[in-house]
């Protein structure tokens, strides 16, 4: 018996009815050899952390643009608190710890440059749309290669996790809706909607941009006055509302933390302070777009040829981070500072 069966072992033993076990996980698209020592969602987690997409995440805007202060969230710490809040919240409710990990730290990948402002662009110019967590499954899937076209050959339920991250808002308004199909992957949608709520009222605080006094009292009341008593609060709410394999958070704290994202939705992320870097980036990403697809480069164009130069330019742009992004700009439309 190696190590990775005792491991799968424990988890039969210890973890809830509801959980998903490594030992019955649906499997890879490409099947290969199990590991001695590690359960196939540690494999997966792994995998996504030593990723090229993942370390680009960190010069990734949250929702303030390329910040110059040290302080501000980047999609890099937005996933760390994500990861960290749903392995709490997985522990709690003994599900699996390890493939809550993995999602969290995959969610995000498919990120563009500039937060919203360039999903928002993106979606424009693709044929079909562009939605974030579809992109961070073709990440996972094709474009991070770690051998030819089999990208990192995640489990199902870490694929399915990652493409069905985007459930918070729903869960959040009370509705049941179709969401990942593992419990773990439920716990991520709920988790990732805590996080952000949280570190963007933190960080616009910061900014200067609201003050606490702001923030619809009620809700506070329920919550906590502060950034860590309330990440609490939505954590003890959620697992307190879970039962018999159904993740939901206590009513009243759920219709709290509603409120107070409601409040971010129609008050902070369109203000004009960021709204103004928002239409900078916006038509940053346009040019860059209509110039790489009239004078593609090796780079722009480098993905796999079965794919449209659309769909490359798409990929490319994607992949970029804020710092890249702005340097391309400026190499391409600036002139250049020649020195003597
Ligand atoms: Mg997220």
């Amino acid at each position: 018996m190696t190590l990775r069966h005792q491991l799968e072992e424990r988890e039969r033993r210890t973890l809830s009815p509801f959980a998903a076990l490594a030992a019955e996980s649906r499997g890879r698209c490409h099947p290969e050899p199990e590991h001695d020592y590690r359960t196939a969602y540690q494999r997966d987690r792994d995998r996504i952390l030593h990723s090229k997409a993942f370390r680009r995440l960190k010069h990734k805007t949250q929702v303030f643009l390329a910040p110059e202060g040290d302080h501000y969230r980047t999609r890099l710490t937005h996933t760390l608190e994500v990861a960290q809040i749903a392995r709490t919240v997985a522990r709690a409710l003994f599900l699996n710890e390890d493939l809550t990990e993995a999602i969290a730290l995959g969610h995000d990948l498919g990120h563009t440059p500039f937060g919203h402002a360039g999903e928002s662009v993106l979606n424009e110019v693709l044929d079909g749309g562009y939605f974030h967590y579809e992109q961070s499954l073709r990440v996972v899937d094709k474009l991070e290669c770690r051998r030819q076209g089999m990208g990192l050959n995640l489990t199902h339920e870490v694929r399915d996790g990652i493409l069905n991250h985007s459930r918070g808002k729903a869960i959040l308004q009370g509705k049941r809706v179709t969401s990942a199909c593992t419990c773990e992957g439920e716990v991520l949608s709920i988790c990732d909607a805590i996080a952000y709520v949280n570190h963007d009222i933190d960080d616009a605080i910061r900014a200067g941009l609201i003050s606490l006094e702001d923030l619809p009292r009620e809700a506070i009341h329920v919550l906590g006055q502060t950034t860590s008593e309330r990440i609490n609060t939505m954590v003890v709410g959620l697992v307190e509302g879970s039962r018999d394999g159904v993740i939901d958070m206590v009513p009243e704290i759920r219709e709290a933390t509603h409120e107070l994202r409601s409040y971010l939705y129609a008050n902070l992320y369109p203000c004009h302070a960021i709204d103004k870097e928002i239409q900078k980036a916006k038509k940053l990403l346009r040019e860059l777009y209509q110039h790489l697809i009239e004078h593609p480069t090796p780079e722009s164009a480098g993905g796999d040829p079965a794919d449209s130069l659309q769909r490359r330019t798409v990929d490319f742009i994607a992949g970029m981070t804020d710092h890249y992004a702005l340097q391309l700009y400026q190499d391409i439309f600036f002139p250049a500072a020649w020195q003597e």
